[in-house]
């Protein structure tokens, strides 16, 4: 069985970055990329808010190029994904889809979290033509239009908020009669006059013959006064939450109730000697590409500690 010191699970900018930093400090450390190679990122367009690039960077060429970074100090990546793991003994073990197994002194958790869809065809059809779950990522490309956020929690609130200040009109898809945001949120979107709840409403599906045009919604589905109508938009962004991708490392980790890795206070230290968790796995609250680089960096540091501790 193969062992090694460093293994970094994940490829997103915490599972890069952590990977650059453990090659500088002469860890070769071996990455497992998993099922989205680069990570949520690769799902957007354009980065526009990435420290260094003055005139934004596309998404990919931006995750492919920190891939090629931590190549370049010795990280070995692989493409293939964790399907257990024992974490309770040492070293470390985990089975990985190619049938293989690895023992490790010490493991970066850098799995991300998964943005939850609605689980429409077109979702899919129009990702990155007018489908985005990230407002701060995507609603700069939406300037003076008209967007609608789905979701009537604190991200939805957040989302419509930070989409007002650029588009020219958004409209909030909620599928209750009310708002389960806080009540601070709530106010500041009755507040906005940019802002318009549509409650008692669920989406049907998209259309458009050159990205999102418009969505097919429904008020009050299945009662008396049911109403399917067309509302035409150029944006349409998801804020119906985020799942951490814990689930594998959950008998080890502390997580909070929505499965997010607790982890010692600012580090990325989870309790566990050696295991670490950086990136939005651990982070329900920033959920941003450079946040997530910057926690992948403190957690090679720690586990280069942690390391010649052994
Ligand atoms: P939440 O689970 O709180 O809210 C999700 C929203 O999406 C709800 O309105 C829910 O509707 C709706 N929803 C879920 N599934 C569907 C669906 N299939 N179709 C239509 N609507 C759907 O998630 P959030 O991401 O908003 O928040 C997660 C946690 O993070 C919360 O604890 C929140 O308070 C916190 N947070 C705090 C912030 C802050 O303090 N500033 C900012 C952002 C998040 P329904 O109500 O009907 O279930």
């Amino acid at each position: 069985m193969e062992h090694i010191s460093l293994l970094i699970i994940g490829s997103g900018p915490a599972g890069y970055t952590a990977a650059i930093y453990a090659g500088r400090a002469g860890l070769k450390p071996v990455v497992l990329e998993g099922l989205q190679p680069g990570g949520q990122l690769t799902i957007t367009t354009e980065v526009e808010n990435f420290p260094g690039f003055p005139d934004g960077i596309d998404a990919n060429m931006l995750m492919d190029d920190m891939r090629r970074q931590a190549e370049r100090f010795g990280a070995e990546i692989r493409s293939i994904s964790v399907i257990r793991a024992d974490l309770g003994k040492r070293p470390m073990q985990v089975w990985t889809d190619d049938e293989n197994e690895i023992q490790a002194d010490s493991i970066i958790i850098a799995t991300g979290a998964s943005a939850k869809y609605l689980g429409l065809s077109d979702e899919q059809k129009y990702m990155g033509q007018g489908v985005s779950a990230c407002a701060t990522c995507d609603g700069f490309f939406y300037r003076k239009k008209t967007v609608a956020v789905v979701g009537g929690g604190d991200t939805a609130c957040e989302e419509a908020l930070y989409l007002a200040g650029l588009a020219a009109k958004v409209y909030m898809i909620v599928r209750k009669p009310f708002l389960r945001a806080s009540q601070i949120m709530q106010q500041r979107v009755a507040d906005n006059q940019k802002i318009e709840v549509l409650y008692e409403t669920n989406t049907l599906g998209l259309y458009g013959d050159n990205g999102v045009e418009g969505a097919h919604l429904v008020y009050k589905k299945g009662q008396e006064e049911e109403r399917i109508y067309d509302l035409p938009i150029d944006g349409f962004f998801l804020a119906i939450g985020h799942t951490p991708n814990s689930q594998l490392f959950q008998p080890w980790v502390k997580t909070d109730e929505t499965g997010y890795i607790i982890t010692e206070g600012d580090t990325p230290r989870t309790g566990i000697d050696g295991l670490f968790a950086a990136g939005d796995v651990a982070d329900p609250r920033y959920r941003q590409a450079i946040v997530a680089a910057a926690s992948g960096a403190k957690a090679a540091i720690e586990a280069e500690k942690y390391l010649q501790s052994l």
